[in-house]
């Protein structure tokens, strides 16, 4: 066991930084400074300097005292007695000299010892935990933006319009559908802890997003590896958890749109939150069939689901809800009648939004094994009726608009008019509105309006005067 890593006035790491210029010290009045206490070993310093490191990135100053810091890390040391006492002393000494205290390392695995002698530290988190450690410094000494000075913006460097944003709240996935091999590409599900998503959703929204795009590959399994964490956010607790999440979204007064739910039990708990337009009252569903045995064969999540009923009940609750979903057609072993059976289930289901795929092999997929690959030209046929019959939906779902009053938000502007979004159309995949004398629209703004042509897909549109017409940001 080492001593204290790297000996400094009073202990806490000094990290040289340079002179602040004028400028800076125009600009940033307030730079946050942690200060940092190393103990322990090597292994220990080096989670100290990835986690220094990150904090320098994103703008944080260190401090050389206790007393210039907005708070203090404690790296603890759990090795032998000599060191957890080194390492509670530390502990104590940081909090009274400074008051704000987030404790990590080792003898952070066993919290229950940090805490019965020192209650009032802000975090405990065990070794190697540097996201948790950052997420704590962020929660209770926010990172302040230097537009001038700094390189990434605070919502971070993104592809899409200023309007609107993906949210991606986990990585990987449990399930293990037949024809899919993400499982294998990407490893299991791990989900970003709620603060830490809803954080990024408070960022991007106060830079102007009107709309986010919560994806994963199983948004409604979200926070199940990590036991539905919880944490604090805005002075309230959440826990790493669908719901939760969108609870916490839904506070942030922009569209929240969620993707890939599949249609477990608990889903049902959002469907208030549509109906009081919380969150958009919108579904991406990746259905995928509607036989229940092709589902078997395909391994999908909650095939056994009485997904028809659910669906009504969900629409008793909210009779705006938009269903989106995507079907594979010609799957191994598809029989007529197991067509057929989507296709009277489609009828039922009646979906807003439907895509089609024709089965392919993937390579390593455990769906290439089974029996009954279906011929293409079959294929072809199966995907053409099940795209007409979509399209009619999708045409008399619509043509219930006609006549209806709006909120669109603007994607584009151009010669021919403003094309924009309801609540049902998710951007890139679903169908647009369409409003041919824009007035002054800019992309990003929302707009209010009169449907007065619906097609297949899309809806036509113009301003609505009575109701104020725009809101720019
Ligand atoms: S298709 Fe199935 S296995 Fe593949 S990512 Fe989606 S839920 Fe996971």
């Amino acid at each position: 066991m080492q001593g204290r890593a790297a000996p400094a006035e009073s202990g806490i790491f000094t990290m040289s930084s340079r002179p602040a210029t004028r400028r800076r010290a125009q600009t940033r009045a307030r730079t946050p400074k942690v200060g940092f206490v190393s103990l322990g070993c090597p292994k220990a310093l080096v989670d100290s300097e990835r986690i220094l490191t990150t904090l320098r990135a994103e703008g944080y100053e260190v401090s050389p005292t206790y007393e210039q810091a907005d708070l203090v890390v404690v790296n603890t040391c759990g090795f032998i007695d000599a060191a957890i006492d080194e390492s509670l002393q530390t502990i104590g000494e940081a909090l009274e000299r400074n008051g704000k205290v987030i404790v990590t390392g080792c003898l952070g695995a066993r919290p229950e010892r940090i805490l019965e002698r020192h209650p009032r530290v802000l975090k405990v988190t065990g070794p190697q935990t540097y996201a948790e450690v950052l997420s704590a410094v962020h929660e209770h000494l926010p990172p302040q933006h230097d537009p001038f000075f700094d390189l990434v913006p605070p919502q971070g460097v993104r592809l899409t319009p200023p309007h609107y944003a993906y949210l991606k709240i986990s990585e990987g996935c449990n399930n293990k559908c037949s024809f899919c091999i993400i499982p294998a590409l990407r490893g299991r599900l791990a989900s970003r802890r709620i603060d830490d998503v809803l954080r990024e959703a408070e960022r991007l929204a106060a830079a102007g997003v009107r709309e986010l795009l919560v994806i994963s590959q199983d948004t409604s399994a979200y926070g199940t590896d990590i036991r539905y964490a919880p944490a604090v956010w805005r002075d309230r607790e959440y826990r790493t958890r669908f719901i939760d999440l969108a609870r916490g979204l839904g506070t942030l007064g922009i569209w929240v749109r969620l993707h890939y739910v599949y249609p477990y039990p608990h889903v049902d708990e959002v469907i208030p939150l549509m109906a009081e337009r919380r969150v958009l009252p919108y579904l991406d569903i990746p259905f995928q069939h509607g036989s229940p045995s092709v589902l078997k064969r395909m391994r999908r999540p909650a095939h056994a689901e009485d997904v028809l009923r659910r669906i009504a009940a969900w629409r008793e609750q909210c009779p705006d809800l938009t269903l989106r979903s995507t079907f594979i057609v010609g799957f191994p072993g598809e029989t007529d009648s197991e067509f057929e059976e989507l296709l009277d289930w489609l009828d039922e289901a009646q979906l807003d939004r439907v895509g089609c795929f024709k089965y392919s092999p993937v390579e390593g997929a455990a769906a290439n094994a089974l029996a009954g690959h279906v011929p293409a030209e079959i294929q072809e046929q199966r995907h053409a009726r099940l795209m007409e019959r979509s399209a009619a939906i999708s045409a008399s779902r619509l043509a219930r608009r006609m006549g209806t009053r709006m909120r669109v938000l603007v994607d584009s502007v151009g010669e021919q008019g403003a094309v924009a979004r309801s609540e049902a159309d998710a951007p890139e995949i679903d169908g647009v509105v369409r409003i041919a004398a824009a007035g002054g629209l800019r992309p990003g703004d929302w707009a209010d309006v009169e449907i007065t042509s619906a097609d297949t897909y899309d809806l036509s549109a113009r301003l609505d005067c009575a109701a104020g017409a725009t809101s720019r940001r």
